[in-house]
C-alpha cells in the first residue's frame, strides 16, 4: 500500500483490526477512520502525501477488509468501535495524543469518540470528511418532524430523497442481496466511475465489498435507532475539529453540517466542491488541508478562530477580514479600498503605479501595497505566491484596475485592442485565477468582485474596445460564480455608468493628434465632473453588494437605464449606440 509502510493486526476483545502504519513514529500521529462501503485503502493517496511528514496508521474497521466481521449487529455499537479505536491508539501512539481523520462512518465515529468524556486527553483534534455528527442529525430530524413548518417539511424531503438508501439498509435481507449484485461484473465500479467519478484502479473498490457492504450495514442498523431512542444531552468537543464539507455530496445534505458549532467549540470549515469520496478524488488538497490544521493544533495556535466567509452574509462579515484591490492607487478602487477599511476590512493595494498607490497606502492604513501590472501574468502569480505567503488568502478580492481607450473602430489599432484587452479583461482574469485557485485550495468561501461597467450592456461607436472588453468581464464573471458557487465563493461583476475619477484624464482617444486628445480628455473630465458621481458612491454600492452576493451591482441610474434598454428595449439601445458621446 505505501513505501515503508508495515501492516500488523491489533487485537479488541475478540476482534482482529488490520491496521497499516507508515512514516517516523517521533511524528505526531494521525490515526484514519474509512467509512462505508469502504477499507482502510480509501486512504491509500491520502497517506502517501502525509507519510513523510508524520506517523499515520489506517485500520480496517471491524466488519470491513481484513479485519474480523462479528455476525452479530450488538458488536456494532459505537462503544465497540471505541474500544477498537483504543486498541488501535494504544498500538500506535501510547501515551501521546493522536490526530483522528474520519470519513463518512469514520467521521460520525470521529465525532462521537471527540464528545466522549473516555477519549479526553487521548485525541489531539479531528479531521471529520463528509461525515455530520450523528447526534446533530437526529436532533435536526426530531426538531422538523415535532414543528414542521413548510420550510421545515422542504428540507426533510431534500434530506430524505439524499438518504433514501437507508431505508434499503434497514429492509431484511437487502443489504445482503443488494452487495452481492453490485459487487458482481463490475457494477460499484460503474456507479463509482459514473456518478462519483471516483477511479477504480489500485484496490478500489475492495476485493471484500459485498461482505463489507453486508456487515457494514449494521453500523446504521445498530447506532441509528439506540440514538433515536436515547439521544445524548450537551454533547461537546474536547479538542478542535475540522470539518471538511463535500458540497456536491450525493448522500449527506450540507445542512447536516450547520450547527456543528454547537457541539465544536473550536471549529474550522472547509468546503470543497466534490462528491462524497473526497480522500480519492481530491486527495492533495485533504492531505494539505489535514496537514495544515495537524500543524496548528500541535503548534498550540487556534485553528478553529475564524469564521467561514458566508456568501451573502451581510457587511459585517468584512471585520478583520483580508481584502485585496487591484487599481487602488486611484478612482473607484481606491474609494473601494477605503469603504472596505471603513468596515474593519485589512487592506492589500494592488496598482502599477507606485507613487500613486504609495499615497493611497498610507492614507488608507494598508497593510501591504504592491506594484504590478495586472495584465503581466506571472506578475500576477508572483503577487498571489508573495501575498498568500506573507498575509494568507485574501477573503475578498476587487479586480478595479481597469483603463479606456475610446474612438472610432475602425480607427482603434490592433495594438489599442491588446491595450485594453490586456489590462480591462486579462488583468481581471488572471486576478480571478491565481486568487480564485488560492480560495478555493482554501475551502473558506470568500468573495471575488469584478469591476466591468454599464457599457458591459450599453454599445457605443465611439468605445468599441472597451464596451467589449467589459462586456467579455461580465460574462467571464458569471461563468466563474457558476463554478464557484459549490466552494462558497461568490463571484460579482460591478457596473457603474459615469463616476468622476482620473479615467477620463488618462483615457487613449485613438485618431488624435496629442493636443486635441489632451483637449478632448478635458473636456470629457469636466463632463463627467458636472454628471457629479464620485468613485465614494460606487464603492458603497460595491461594498454592499459584496455583503449581499449581488450577481451583478448596476450602479448609478444611467446603468440602471441602459441595463433596461438592453433587456426590454435593444432597439432603442442601437440608436443610441449610434450617438456621438465624445463631446465636440
Ligand atoms: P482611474 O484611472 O481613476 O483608476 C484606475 C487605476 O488603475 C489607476 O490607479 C491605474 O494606475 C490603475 N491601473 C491601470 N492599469 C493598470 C494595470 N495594468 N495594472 C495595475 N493597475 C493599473 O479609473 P477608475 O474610474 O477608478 O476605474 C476603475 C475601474 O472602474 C476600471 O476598471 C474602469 O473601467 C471602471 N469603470 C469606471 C467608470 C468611470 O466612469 N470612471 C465607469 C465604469 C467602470
Amino acid at each position: 500500500m505505501l513505501d515503508g509502510a508495515i501492516t500488523r493486526i491489533v487485537r479488541s476483545g475478540e476482534v482482529d483490526l488490520a491496521l497499516v502504519q507508515a512514516g517516523d513514529r517521533g511524528r505526531p500521529a494521525l490515526i484514519f477512520i474509512h467509512g462505508y462501503p469502504d477499507t482502510k485503502e480509501l486512504w491509500a493517496d491520502v497517506l502517501a502525501r502525509l507519510a513523510p511528514s508524520y506517523h499515520v496508521a489506517a485500520y480496517d474497521v471491524r466488519g470491513a477488509g481484513d479485519s474480523s466481521r462479528p455476525r452479530r449487529a450488538a458488536a456494532y455499537d459505537l462503544a465497540r468501535l471505541g474500544d477498537d479505536l483504543e486498541a488501535v491508539i494504544e498500538a500506535v501512539s501510547p501515551g501521546r495524543p493522536v490526530h483522528l481523520v474520519g470519513h463518512d462512518w469514520g467521521a460520525i465515529q470521529g465525532w462521537e469518540f471527540v464528545t466522549q468524556e473516555r477519549f479526553a486527553g487521548m485525541l489531539a483534534s479531528l479531521t471529520a470528511i463528509a461525515g455530520p455528527p450523528l447526534d446533530q442529525v437526529i436532533a435536526a430530524g426530531n426538531l422538523l418532524l415535532r414543528r414542521p413548518t413548510p420550510a421545515r417539511v422542504a428540507e426533510l424531503a431534500r434530506r430524505a430523497r439524499r438518504s433514501w438508501y437507508i431505508v434499503a439498509i434497514f429492509t431484511p435481507g437487502v443489504p445482503t442481496l443488494a452487495w452481492r449484485w453490485l459487487a458482481r461484473g463490475g457494477r460499484w465500479n460503474w456507479l463509482m466511475q459514473n456518478l462519483e467519478r471516483v477511479g477504480t484502479d489500485g484496490g478500489h473498490p475492495a476485493p471484500t465489498l459485498a461482505a463489507d457492504g453486508r456487515h457494514g450495514a449494521k453500523l446504521y442498523r445498530r447506532n441509528i435507532p439506540r440514538r433515536l431512542l436515547g439521544p445524548r444531552a450537551h454533547v461537546v468537543a474536547h479538542a478542535p475539529v475540522q470539518l471538511v464539507i463535500p458540497a456536491r455530496d450525493h448522500y449527506i445534505s450540507t445542512s447536516y453540517y450547520d450547527n456543528a458549532r454547537l457541539i465544536a467549540p473550536v471549529l474550522r470549515r472547509r468546503l470543497v466542491g466534490a462528491r462524497h469520496w473526497v480522500p480519492r478524488t481530491e486527495p492533495g488538497l485533504v492531505a494539505r488541508w489535514i496537514g495544515e490544521f495537524v500543524d496548528q493544533v500541535e503548534a498550540g495556535s487556534e485553528p478553529g478562530s475564524r469564521t467561514p466567509w458566508a456568501r451573502g452574509g451581510g457587511i459585517e462579515q468584512l471585520c478583520g477580514r483580508l481584502a485585496l484591490v487591484t487599481g487602488a492607487g486611484s478612482g473607484i478602487g481606491r474609494a473601494t479600498a477605503a469603504a472596505l477599511c471603513a468596515q474593519g476590512a485589512r487592506l492589500l493595494l494592488v496598482d502599477r503605479d507606485r507613487a500613486a498607490l504609495a499615497r493611497a497606502g498610507e492614507e488608507i492604513g494598508a497593510e501591504g501595497t504592491f506594484v504590478c501590472d495586472v495584465s503581466d501574468e506571472q506578475a500576477m502569480e508572483r503577487l498571489a505566491d508573495e501575498v498568500v505567503c506573507r498575509f494568507g488568502v485574501p477573503d475578498v478580492v476587487v479586480n478595479n484596475a481597469g483603463i479606456a481607450v475610446a474612438g472610432p473602430f475602425l480607427e482603434t489599432t490592433g495594438q489599442d485592442w491588446q491595450r485594453v484587452v490586456g489590462v480591462n479583461l486579462m488583468g481581471v482574469v488572471h486576478g480571478c485565477r491565481v486568487f480564485g485557485r488560492a480560495l478555493v485550495e482554501r475551502g473558506e468561501g470568500g468573495q471575488i468582485v469584478n469591476v466591468a461597467s454599464a457599457a458591459a450592456f450599453q454599445p457605443a461607436k465611439d468605445l468599441p474596445a472597451y464596451s467589449a472588453s467589459k462586456a467579455a468581464v461580465m460574462m467571464a464573471s458569471e461563468c466563474l460564480r457558476a463554478e464557484l458557487a459549490p466552494y462558497g465563493i461568490g463571484v460579482t461583476a460591478a457596473c457603474p455608468g459615469f463616476v468622476s475619477t482620473n479615467i477620463t484624464r488618462a483615457a487613449h482617444y485613438v485618431g488624435l493628434p496629442e493636443a486635441e486628445e489632451r483637449a478632448l480628455a478635458e473636456r470629457l473630465t469636466r463632463l463627467y465632473e458636472r454628471r457629479n458621481f464620485g468613485p465614494e458612491r460606487v464603492a458603497t454600492a460595491i461594498v454592499e453588494a459584496i455583503g449581499a452576493d449581488l450577481p451583478v451591482a448596476v450602479i448609478t441610474p444611467e446603468a440602471r437605464v441602459m441595463r433596461a434598454l438592453s433587456r426590454f428595449a435593444p432597439g432603442v439601445r442601437r440608436r443610441l449606440a449610434t450617438l456621438d458621446t465624445l463631446p465636440a
